[in-house]
């Protein structure tokens, strides 16, 4: 668990260090669970959003984007549930004072029971060797059989109390499994609470003519409230997928994890329209579909799992997660969702218009099922952020701080860097980057020894530095450093555009997903 803190701390102060986040409003000691993203960070958002959008939108040209309103109608939120059941438990320890999500504490009880299975499997793994059958160890070893029982019975238990709203079972839940405060150990708890997550604001200038309206809490609602406008207007035909990226708001009870829980954050979301019916074989190829996206970046296949939900919100027939390995662990990355006809539905009744589709096919009219894709991109930047920092040892007994951040998605592709500050030297750096800036993101560096800025560039995730030598004057050749594996290698300056683009081009990245 130290280690586990740790590693999110340096994660964090490296995060500062080199312009990727800061928290906000900082100069006035700071704005709870708000940041801000800096020079580098804006850039890594903006590559992540980027390479979402491609393979989402440009490469499917049965799906189309949308850009609505933060605001919409407040009836929205009554129509979508949102008023309603838009809550969480909460749950105060009376010592501590400490606020916590009833919900997440008996998750995290769950959470150490994995981790106990972790551990005994990579026992057994070691102690079988070549032979180890993982999937056989799983259900025939005793103590992890039990061990799973006791974690689905707690997960089952949990979904049904809070599906019956029966929070006083969900405190019956925290005392019988004996859970402590995690910051003072103390188990004196509060009733269980629900707390709704919206933001409310008002729209108008004068008191009485004010009209209440809430800061979205998901960007799903603006794609449902223009399903029709995008059908009829792109002549989409079904099935067919709408989507968008854009801030939402959740004034979440706990926000302790950096920005892997914040109050303003930016959605990606999409929602595909299929005939009723269609629904489970569309889940299915969505999952796939995802997961594809994500193996994509290479950050390692063991690090993302999938989880099936017990619970399901109100909207939904089948849900289930992609969990990645944050830094505390297995957590939620996106959702997958299959919400059935209700939020269209639920619009059609509340709005008193036809949100219905005619179907060529069948020869009907009906209103469609949908299937979404959700995903926080300040999420996935933290995974990929978190994931590429690496302290590594080398072999001259010193460590470099290197963040493997995938090329494609690096904020500066390249750093040019003359060799010394004379000699014509500068003069060349700089047509390079003249050169190349019109493709790519690329730095200028002159300050300090050559090994110096590489390190500094390792930092900062740059792929590749370009050393410009007086070998370079007589041959118009330079050395491009890897770096990963800090190889160099001499190549003409001709050749330059063609090798960085090989590398961070999102045609070459998305195709990994077949
Ligand atoms: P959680 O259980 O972690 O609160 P959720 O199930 O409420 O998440 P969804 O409503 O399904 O999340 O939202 C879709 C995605 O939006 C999530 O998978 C996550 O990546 C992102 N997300 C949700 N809430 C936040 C937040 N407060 N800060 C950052 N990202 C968020």
């Amino acid at each position: 668990m130290a280690k586990q803190e740790d590693d999110f701390k340096k994660v964090i102060s490296h995060a500062k260090e080199y312009g990727y986040v800061f928290q906000s409003s900082e100069i006035y000691d700071g704005l709870s669970a708000v940041y801000d993203y800096g020079q580098n960070g804006a850039e890594l958002k903006k590559n992540i959003r980027e390479y979402w959008w491609k393979a989402m939108v440009q490469l499917n040209d049965n799906i189309v984007g949308l850009d609505a309103a933060i605001f919409m109608h407040p009836t929205t939120w009554k129509a979508s549930g949102h008023v309603d059941a838009f809550n969480d438990p909460l749950i105060d320890n009376k010592d501590s004072k400490k606020r916590y999500r009833a919900d997440v504490l008996v998750e995290d009880y769950v959470a150490k029971i994995e981790g106990k299975i972790e551990k005994e499997v990579k026992k057994a793994a070691k102690r079988f060797g070549d032979s180890f059958d993982k999937k056989q160890f799983l259900v025939t070893n005793q103590r992890v059989v039990d061990y799973q029982e006791q974690a689905t019975g707690i997960l089952k238990r949990l979904g049904k109390s809070l599906e019956n709203e029966d929070l006083a079972d969900v405190k019956k839940l925290i005392e019988e499994l004996d859970i402590a405060c995690p910051m003072s150990g103390s188990k004196n708890w509060t009733d269980v609470k629900q707390f709704n997550l919206m933001f409310g604001t008002k729209l108008g200038a004068n008191a009485e003519s004010a009209m209440d309206l809430y800061l979205r809490p998901e960007t799903a609602q603006g794609i449902f409230a223009n399903f029709l406008n995008v059908q009829k207007s792109g002549r989409m035909k079904i099935p067919f997928g709408i989507a968008q990226t854009g801030k939402a708001f959740r004034n979440e009870i706990v926000a302790r994890q950096f920005i892997f829980r914040m109050r303003e954050f930016e959605q990606m979301e999409m929602q595909f329209f299929i005939q009723p019916g269609t629904q489970k074989e569309w889940y299915e190829k969505w999952k796939e579909n995802r997961m594809k996206w994500h193996l994509s970046l290479g950050l390692g296949e063991d690090n993302y799992r999938f989880h099936d939900h017990e619970k399901l919100a109100h909207y939904a027939d089948a849900a289930a997660d992609i969990e990645f390995r944050f830094p505390f662990g297995f957590k939620e990355l996106e959702g997958i969702h299959s919400r059935t006809d209700f939020d269209l539905g639920s619009h059609e009744k509340y709005s008193g218009k036809k949100l219905q589709y005619f179907d060529p096919e069948l020869n009907k009219n009906y209103v469609p099922y949908v299937l979404e894709t959700s995903i926080g991109l300040d999420r996935m930047f933290l995974a990929v952020f978190s994931n590429s920092l690496k302290e590594e040892q080398l072999e001259n007994n010193t460590t470099r701080t290197v963040l493997k951040l995938p090329a494609v998605l690096a904020p500066t592709k390249a750093a040019i860097l003359p060799l010394v500050k004379k000699d014509g030297l500068p003069d060349i750096a700089r047509k390079i980057i003249n050169d190349l800036k019109w493709d790519f993101n690329v730095a200028y560096d002159e300050k300090d020894a050559v090994g110096r800025r590489y390190r500094r560039q390792d930092a900062n995730g740059t792929p590749f530095c370009i050393t410009v030598d007086h070998q370079t004057i007589e041959d118009n050749t330079i050395t491009i450093r890897h770096r990963d594996t800090m190889e160099q290698e001499r190549v003409a300056i001709s050749d330059l555009k063609s090798i960085i683009a090989e590398a961070v081009d999102m045609r070459t990245w998305l195709k990994r997903m077949g």
